[in-house]
This record gives structure tokens, sequence and C-alpha cells, in this order.
């Protein structure tokens, strides 16, 4: 099950950092690490910090964009060091750590993505994640080094799996329906925008944060793949409809 929860670094500057991010992971039981184009790796100091962990490193899977990362992800989490302009719905690490679980217990893979040591991640990245994580550290001095964030939330994902290891059997749960992947999810928002377009909704001149705002909506939404293709049918019928081709239901 701890399979299913995958640690996303963006653009990391330092392979120290990798390698220690590496061995806070194993430390709590987990093994994927995804890389967004880092500045540097493979690298001897990520190896060096790693001291164990190199499968961890050896199973590394680097990737040019975050949207790669994410692909097949129902769930992604991204973590922050400071306050954004849009609020975003936000979860303290305990939550963090038993959303996790659950949601991997569920069979579906789960995203924990962090940002660059300088400059975080950026607003259209943390636009990507349903949930914002904030460590609630010193407000004077709020920013963690970045594998010591990470080991922060694998230790709150390890306790909440630990807690599922000691309940009691449960009856089996009824199945949830599997929700839309992040690449689904963003097929459908690309859809939204031009539909949006095409219809004179979205002033591609003057955007505002129209699609920030709706990848919020949606992204609380858990939307499954029954509904997704409800969405986008409905797109593909109102683009039909300003376009005038004709439409999928006949006229009485
Ligand atoms: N100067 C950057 C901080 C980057 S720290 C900024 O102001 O955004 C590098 C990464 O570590 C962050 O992108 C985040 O993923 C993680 N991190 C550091 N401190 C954190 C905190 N208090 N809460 C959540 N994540 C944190």
């Amino acid at each position: 099950m701890l399979q299913n929860i995958r640690v996303v670094l963006v653009n990391t500057s330092h392979p120290g950092n990798i390698g220690g991010a590496a061995r806070a992971m194993k430390n709590m039981g987990l093994g994927q690490l995804v890389l967004v184009a880092p500045h540097s790796f493979p690298a001897p100091e990520a190896s060096a910090r790693a001291s164990g962990a190199d499968d961890v490193l050896a199973n590394a899977r680097v990737v040019p964009t975050l949207e790669e990362a994410l692909a097949g992800c129902a769930l992604v989490l991204g973590t922050s060091a400071r306050d954004r302009s849009l609020p975003w719905p936000m979860l303290e690490p305990r939550e963090c750590g038993h959303k996790t679980v659950v949601a991997a217990a569920g069979g579906q893979p789960v995203a924990l993505v962090f940002g660059r040591e300088h400059a975080g991640l950026t607003n259209d990245e943390l636009q990507r994640c349903h949930f914002h994580v904030h460590i609630p550290a010193n407000p004077d001095f709020s920013s963690l080094n970045l594998a010591a964030a990470v080991q922060v939330l694998a230790y709150e994902v390890r306790t909440a799996w630990l807690a599922t290891q000691g309940a009691p059997a449960a009856g089996p749960e009824p199945a949830a329906p599997a929700l839309a992947t992040m690449d689904q999810m963003e097929g459908f928002y690309r859809h939204l925008e031009t539909t949006l377009v095409e219809v004179g909704f979205l002033d591609p001149a003057n955007p505002r944060h129209l699609m920030a705002r709706l990848r919020r909506l949606f992204g609380r939404s858990n939307v499954d793949h029954t509904e997704m293709s409800i969405l986008r049918g409905i797109l593909t019928e109102t683009q039909k409809a300003v376009r005038g081709e004709p439409h999928k239901r006949k006229e009485p």
C-alpha cells in the first residue's frame, strides 16, 4: 500500500537534498521518488546523503514536467512554507498523513509534492494540487530544509499507516468508485478552458483567476470516472452548439 505513495521533488537545486529525502523516505517505508527536472542527478552528493537508501535513488524516476510526475494520481498534496494569494483547502501534516493512507489503501496513487529550495512551488504548480499542506513551524522562521520537510510528512504517513496496521480487521468496505486521475483532470481543464473561451465566458486577454478557481472547485469534488465522462460530454455538446454543429440528441 505504501507503494502507492510517491514523493515528488520539483526542480531540486542541491543533489544532497535528494539524497536526504531518499533516506527520510526509506526510514519511513516509502520508496517511490519522482524528480521533476532536477539540476543535478545522479550525483555523488545525493548518494552520500542517502547513506543506505541508494535503492530509492536507483529507482527514482526523472521526468521533465510536474504533469508527468502526477500522471495516474488520484490525490495530490502540495507543500508550502507560506500563504499564497488564492486561498486553497489546507491540511495539517497529521491530516495529510491520514488522507494519504486512506487514498493509497483504496489502490490509487497519491503524490506528495515538494518545491524548490529557494522559491518553493509556483502558484501554477500549487493549483494542480487538491490540498496544500503547511508544517506549522516557527512563523518567524517557517521554511524547513527540503529533506527535513519530506521527513516530517513521511513520518506522518507512517504514523497513519501504523494505526491502520494495529486496527482490528474491519469488514469489507463498499468499493468506492475510482477517482479521475490527474491526467484526466488536466485534459478536462484544457477542454473546459477552450470551451469557456468559445462560449465567450472566459476572455483570454483578461482571464483573472477563473481557471484557478475552477481547479479549486473541481479539485475538492472527488470527481470519479463516470462523472468525468459526463463533464467531457457536456463540454463537447456545448462546443457543437456554439459552432452550430449537429447535436447528439435529435430535435423533437
Ligand atoms: N523559500 C521557499 C521555501 C522553500 S523550502 C518559499 O518561501 O516557499 C523547500 C520546500 O520544502 C518547500 O517548497 C516545501 O515543499 C517544503 N517546506 C519547507 N518548509 C515547509 C513548511 N513549513 N511547510 C510545508 N512545506 C515546507
